[in-house]
């Protein structure tokens, strides 16, 4: 049994995370406790700073890419983007694209921003 620091309640080992800092190698504040306070705003708000915080990191960054990489490899990836390739407004915008590179190796257009006007 352990008392927990929270509530002041004896409680059962299994009622307490495990945390190998401690000496005890258990949580001081019970689950129960944890549950209440994750929902707090306080804890929202801190959570919500961390995650900004943590998201400027490169470790976050390298992980980010390193999961897009992995994610990039899977089936359900690769069907997504075949999926998208049939939508009309993939078709528009390769349309479009194939349309203003045209339009910038026509010669045609090459003088139209020159000041002739002289
Ligand atoms: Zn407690």
């Amino acid at each position: 049994m352990k008392t927990c620091s929270k509530c002041k309640t004896e409680k059962n080992e299994a009622e307490f995370s495990k945390k190998m800092r401690n000496k005890d190698g258990l949580d001081s504040r019970c689950k129960a406790c944890w549950r209440e306070y994750w929902q707090t705003d306080a804890y929202k708000e801190r959570h919500r700073k961390y995650m900004k915080e943590y998201q400027q990191t490169d470790a976050y960054k390298e992980y980010q890419k390193s999961y897009q990489k992995a994610y990039k490899q899977t089936e359900a990836f690769k069907a997504s983007q075949k999926a998208y390739k049939q939508t009309d407004a993939s078709k528009a915008s390769q349309k479009a694209y194939r349309l203003r590179k045209k339009a910038a190796a026509s010669p045609g257009n090459a003088g139209q921003f020159s000041d002739t006007e002289k």
